[in-house]
Parts: C-alpha cells; sequence; structure tokens
C-alpha cells in the first residue's frame, strides 16, 4: 500500500445532491472534509432536474412518499431535516421559488442556482471540492482508516461517505461504483430497476395506439395497490407522462397498470342527458376527452357503435365500453429503462444502514447517502428532499 498523500477526517465520494450537503454540514462542524467527482462538474442531475428548474423539494414530503424494502428507514432523517429546512437554506441565498403544483416548489429562474448555493455553503465550510477526480480503488487499513486511491493522488480519511447515486442516465456520469463499494464491504444490496421511467409495450400490445403519439390526457394510473392522478401521455413506443412514471416504481417485470382515463367524467349522467342526442357516441365523448384518443379508443374497442347515434345507443355496449375507459388494462413489456429513468428503484439495504447516520452496521466510518441506498421518492422533489435529508444526517455524525 502507497503511503498516503492527504488526510482528511472525511472524504465523500460523489458530488451530487446528496454529497455537496453532506460536505457542507461536514464542514461546518469544522471537520476536514474533500469531495470527489469525477465528472468535469457538480451537481449535474440537479442542473437538469425539474426541466432546468429543479423540481428541490416538496412541502407535503412524508414518509409514505417513498418506496424501500424498509419503509420506516427514511422516516428518522426526514424528520431531522425538513422540506421547510432546505427552503429557508434557499431564501436565505436570495434564490426565488414558487409551487407549481402538488407541492412542488421550483426555481423562478434556474437550476444553476442550487449547484451555486450548495457549492458557496462547501466553500463557507471549507470543505474541499474537487472535480474530474475517479477513484481507482478503496481499502480498508490496519487501523480502521480508509485507504483511498484516485487519480489525483491517495487520502486517507476516517470517514469515507458514499454519495454516488443510482443509475439512471449513465451518459451523465451515474456508476454503479456505490454498489461495488457496498458488496466490496459484505453489504447487501436489493434488488434494482429503472423507476419513474417511461413505459414501452408490444406493438401489438399498443393497438394502434403508438399512432397518437404527443396526445395527453388527465387519468388515474394504477399500479400494485398505489395509485396516481396526473397526466399520462401516448409515445410511440408506450406510455409516459407524470402518472405513468410514477405509476412505473411501483411495476414488476409481469405487472400490469390500470387507466381511469376519464377520472371526472360521470357516464351515468352523460347517458342521462344525452338520451335523445342524434350526436354518435364518439362526438359526444369528444367534447369531454382528446378527440385523438376517442377515436382510437373506439376503433380498438368500440368500431360497431362508434358512429351510432347516442340515442341509438344499447346500453350494454355503452356501459361496457365506459367501463374499460375508466379501468384500461395496460400490459407493459418494459421501461425505457436507465437511459430515460429519473431514478433507480433499490440499492443499498437499509438494513445494513443506522436511519440515524447513514453509516453501515458492518463497517464502523463507511456511510451511504441519496440514492445509492434503498430509498426511492415518488416524481415531485421527494427524491432531493431524500439527498438533502440523508446528506445532512450523515454530514451531522461523520
Ligand atoms: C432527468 C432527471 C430529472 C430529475 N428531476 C428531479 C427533480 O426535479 N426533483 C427531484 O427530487 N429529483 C429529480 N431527479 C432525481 C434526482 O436527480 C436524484 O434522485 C438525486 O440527484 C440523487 O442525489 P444523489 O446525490 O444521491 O445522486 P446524484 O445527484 O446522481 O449524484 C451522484 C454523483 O456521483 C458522481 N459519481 C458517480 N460515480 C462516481 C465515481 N465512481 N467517482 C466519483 N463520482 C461519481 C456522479 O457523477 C454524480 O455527480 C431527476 C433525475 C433525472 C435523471
Amino acid at each position: 500500500m502507497k503511503l498516503p498523500t492527504k488526510t482528511f477526517d472525511v472524504v465523500i465520494i460523489g458530488g451530487g445532491a446528496a454529497g455537496l450537503m453532506c460536505a457542507a454540514v461536514a464542514g461546518k462542524r469544522g471537520r476536514s472534509v474533500v469531495l470527489l467527482e469525477h465528472a468535469e462538474k457538480l451537481g449535474k442531475k440537479i442542473l437538469i432536474s425539474g426541466g432546468g428548474r429543479c423540481n428541490f423539494t416538496n412541502i407535503n414530503t412524508s414518509p409514505a412518499n417513498y418506496l424501500s424494502e424498509n419503509p420506516h428507514f427514511c422516516k428518522s432523517a426526514l424528520s431531522r431535516y425538513t422540506a421547510q429546512d432546505f427552503i429557508a437554506l434557499v431564501e436565505k441565498h436570495g434564490i426565488g421559488y414558487h409551487e407549481k403544483t402538488l407541492g412542488q416548489l421550483f426555481c423562478d429562474d434556474s437550476s444553476r442556482q442550487i449547484v451555486k448555493m450548495l457549492e458557496s455553503e462547501c466553500q463557507s465550510a471549507g470543505a474541499e471540492l474537487r472535480v474530474q477526480t475517479s477513484v481507482e480503488e478503496v481499502q480498508r487499513t490496519a487501523h480502521d482508516t480508509f485507504f483511498i486511491e484516485t487519480s489525483e493522488g491517495s487520502l486517507e480519511a476516517a470517514s469515507l461517505v458514499i454519495a454516488t447515486g443510482g443509475l439512471s442516465i449513465p451518459k451523465m456520469g451515474a456508476t454503479d461504483f456505490g454498489h461495488r463499494i457496498a458488496q466490496q464491504f459484505g453489504l447487501r444490496l436489493t434488488p434494482m430497476k429503472p423507476a419513474l421511467v417511461p413505459i414501452t409495450m408490444t406493438e401489438s400490445a399498443q393497438q394502434g395506439f403508438g399512432d397518437i403519439s404527443g396526445v395527453s390526457l388527465d387519468a388515474v394510473a394504477e399500479c400494485a395497490g398505489a395509485a396516481f392522478r396526473e397526466h399520462i401521455l401516448f409515445t410511440h413506443r408506450g406510455l409516459s407522462g407524470p402518472a405513468i412514471l410514477q405509476a412505473s416504481s411501483y411495476l414488476s417485470a409481469q405487472g400490469t397498470i390500470t387507466l381511469n382515463t376519464a377520472p371526472t367524467l360521470d357516464f351515468t349522467s352523460l347517458w342521462q342527458t344525452q338520451r335523445s342526442s342524434k350526436t354518435t357516441l364518439k362526438n359526444v365523448l369528444a367534447q369531454h376527452l382528446p378527440k385523438r384518443f376517442v377515436e382510437t379508443f373506439c376503433t380498438v374497442y368500440a368500431a360497431d357503435i362508434a358512429d351510432t347515434p347516442f340515442s341509438n345507443l344499447p346500453l350494454k355496449s355503452y356501459t361496457a365500453l365506459t367501463e374499460r375507459l375508466q379501468a384500461w388494462e395496460i400490459t407493459p413489456n418494459g421501461t425505457e429503462g436507465y437511459a430515460k429513468a429519473e431514478v433507480t428503484v433499490g440499492g443499498v439495504d437499509t438494513n445494513e444502514l443506522s436511519s440515524k447516520t447513514m453509516e453501515s452496521k458492518k463497517v464502523r466510518g463507511l456511510y451511504f447517502i441519496g440514492e445509492v441506498a434503498d430509498v426511492t421518492g415518488w416524481l415531485g422533489g421527494y427524491n432531493f428532499q431524500w439527498a438533502w435529508a440523508s446528506g445532512v444526517a450523515a454530514g451531522q455524525a461523520v
């Protein structure tokens, strides 16, 4: 083993949301901190998040908004660093923000402000931030510290924080480094899959709906007991849109998604009010739902009655069609994968970690924070809130 070139209290690997937050908090406590990021700049996912405006938290954050093999794990960190705490930090830096929908807070201007804020917090805390630095090897020393061989020399630290994120968007720098470190030290991983991701369907399962790519509508998407009311979007290969992305996190290999494509439409009163109408079924439905969707839906499921004047419609056929509109079962054959996923479900088994500090129960001084751990938030600012909260939890402990 080579002699260490520099010793720190804390080495953090990964300069994203969780790593930067952890570095700032640990630095403020007077710990000597270095953060290593292999990409050319920090916080790349923050920069692209929320369409460039970073949905940095959600004011309704609660443990119920997270998936994990152990749903209780996230409670402690989330209760000790809340959305209000992060909002206070944003306000301290004079960053304007607004609530878009469902408690989701976005920057008025740009995600860049969040990265700048975190960098400035790290700077004032004296934490050293190194970009374009890759880690070649991590070893445990005889005196229970960590020896870290990097492209820019070797380091030694009593605490090593892994903040390398999930597997989504590899072209932006995502790696399985954190998972490999966990395995190297004997920590279990839970099964992983892309989540908050568009779903794909075979051409035959699509039944022509690929042709209405770009059409979106308000719907409820239900999967494995979880239901989300937001927009769905037809794509060439399947379905996307916030409600589908949310449902995708709950989707298993052979699973299905049930869509209510008309959640606010009262089909019983529609039947009564249109009873003597000469307008065709298709045109009546198109007064309430997107026309191209209605046309395709009727072609696939109700070709025999689509052009029938409403007054001549058999109730049985009408009921069958409307029931399907409100409980339409979709069978995906997969997802668009990590290339398009916002997050990874699964990761370092939280049973291996302290929920108070994020420290490994097996290996003293080794911490896992943010998305690398098996805690996955819903769409809507919850993933960043987990990154901040777990980063603070470790930052206060290292
Ligand atoms: C397109 C997109 C939009 C999103 N929008 C939102 C949103 O608006 N709101 C929200 O809450 N969540 C959003 N998310 C999810 C959110 O970005 C992540 O959950 C969050 O960034 C996780 O924080 P993290 O610090 O754990 O990981 P990351 O932010 O991914 O940071 C990990 C860092 O580690 C670095 N790294 C990886 N391997 C190594 C290595 N071997 N050596 C050194 N460095 C390494 C990476 O380059 C990266 O900088 C979005 C995700 C995507 C992909």
